[in-house]
């Protein structure tokens, strides 16, 4: 049976990040996925990751964004490790090959919804692909064993896995295999943003291991779902839009709440305003309100939204052109495994990173703060997981 000394499962941000820091503690290190390699929720990230950059800027500041829009439930320790950590991480990126969106010598930062400062970086609106092909060229140069197409079935402690057809052996796992929210969207009969792969077994697994959980009932509706052109159903329209300029408008044209809030009272906005009959309806009956995105500036929308312009117009709408219809759409689940400051479970050995973890946004996720969650969480499970 192959051993290794740390045994990575799923090849998301959180996942590539662990194997590539565990190799480079010197670990002896296996990464197994459900699907390919590339097959994760990572890559489909647009909008960004925040790093407190400006000059006006702080982590204590970003730490302070991320209590108040979690509702002050999060995880304070974990909170300002993710902040402190945060332009660490965007460095480490960048000398894997990641190159962010830069203008005037620094970084174009953009403010998301409930941030207090202009801190998100971007690579154009294909953030989370940049971050996870320069991650996994790293795994690909790398000593890390991959076996792709091998979704963990049974985890049995200290540890033997098996992964599709694969027995492995391990001193350590890190379970990096994301959230739910495709599996939950297809029970409820919605549309969600999510790959087919995010169905969550793996946290089923190790809740059966003994491991705690937290936040596990809260879970994030993105308020911007594509809903219309058909082609653009479950899009996360990214945020982004709204940061440089775009607004939401009720059929009557008026605005009805603030477009940069966070995430939960944004969504909770656009429903109540349906239900007053205060919506438009998309063609195919759903329920919507509208997106101004003409107020978005050609300049922004060219350097900063290029794909989404992109595939809108493939579906035959100019948002700079035209106002688009939106509807909260299943996106993101906040809560997850309860981990320490080395991302252990409260199962020795056992390490979470990613969104299958839970803590650093309470109940309430901000944007931007998922990505540099992986980033930051996965490496320090990585190198943990190594040493133990
Ligand atoms: C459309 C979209 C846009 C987003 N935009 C942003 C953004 O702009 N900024 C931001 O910070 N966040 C964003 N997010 C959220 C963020 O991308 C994800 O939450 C984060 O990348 C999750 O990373 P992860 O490594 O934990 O999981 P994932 O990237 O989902 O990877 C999980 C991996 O585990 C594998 N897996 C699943 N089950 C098993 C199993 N049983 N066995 C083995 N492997 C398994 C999967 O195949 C996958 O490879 C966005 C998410 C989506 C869906």
């Amino acid at each position: 049976m192959p051993t290794f000394d740390v045994l990575v499962i799923g090849s998301g941000a959180s996942g590539l990040a662990a194997a590539v820091s565990a190799e480079r503690a010197g670990a002896r290190v296996a990464l197994a996925t459900k699907g390919a390699l590339q097959s994760c929720n990572s890559a489909k990230a647009q909008g960004g990751i925040q790093a407190a950059f400006g000059d006006d800027d702080s982590p204590e500041q970003h730490a302070a964004d991320v209590w108040k829009s979690s509702h002050e439930t999060a995880n304070m320790e974990l909170v300002e490790i993710l902040t402190a950590e945060a332009p660490s991480a965007i460095h480490w990126l960048e000398e894997l090959g990641v190159e962010f969106t830069r203008e005037n010598g620094g970084y174009r930062l953009a403010r998301c919804g409930g941030a207090s400062r202009k801190r998100l970086l971007q690579v154009g609106d294909r953030t989370g692909h940049a971050i996870t092909k320069a991650l996994r060229e790293a795994v690909e140069s790398s000593t890390i064993t991959t076996f792709p197409n091998a979704p963990l079935h049974a985890l049995e402690p200290r540890w033997r896995a098996r992964c599709g057809d694969h027995e492995l052996e391990a001193e350590t796992v890190v379970l990096a295999a994301g959230g739910r929210c495709f599996r939950e969207a297809e029970e409820r009969g919605e549309l969600s943003t999510n790959h087919p792969g995010a169905t969550g077994e793996v946290t089923q697994i190790a809740l059966e291991l003994g491991a705690q959980a937290r936040d596990l009932d809260a879970l994030q509706y993105h308020p911007n779902g594509g809903a219309w052109p058909p082609n653009m159903q479950g899009y996360s329209i990214p945020e982004t839009t709204r940061a440089y300029g775009a607004v939401l408008l009720n059929a009557d044209g008026e605005e009805f709440t603030d477009s940069l809030g966070p995430r939960d009272v944004v969504s909770q906005a656009i429903v109540d305003e349906v239900a007053k009959g205060k919506g438009v309806e998309t063609p195919d009956g759903r329920p919507a309100v509208y997106l101004d995105t003409t107020r978005i500036s050609a300049h922004d929308a060219e350097l900063s939204l290029p794909y989404m312009l992109r595939r809108y117009r493939a579906g035959g709408i100019d948002p700079l052109g035209e106002r688009i219809l939106t509807y909260p759409v299943l996106h993101y689940q906040n809560g997850g495994l309860v981990i320490d400051a080395d991302a252990q479970t409260t199962v020795e050995s056992l390490y979470a990173c990613g969104e299958i973890a839970g803590g650093t946004h309470g109940r309430n996720r901000m944007m931007g703060n998922s990505l540099l969650e992986c980033v930051v969480f996965g490496r320090r499970a990585g190198r943990a997981a190594a040493r133990n």
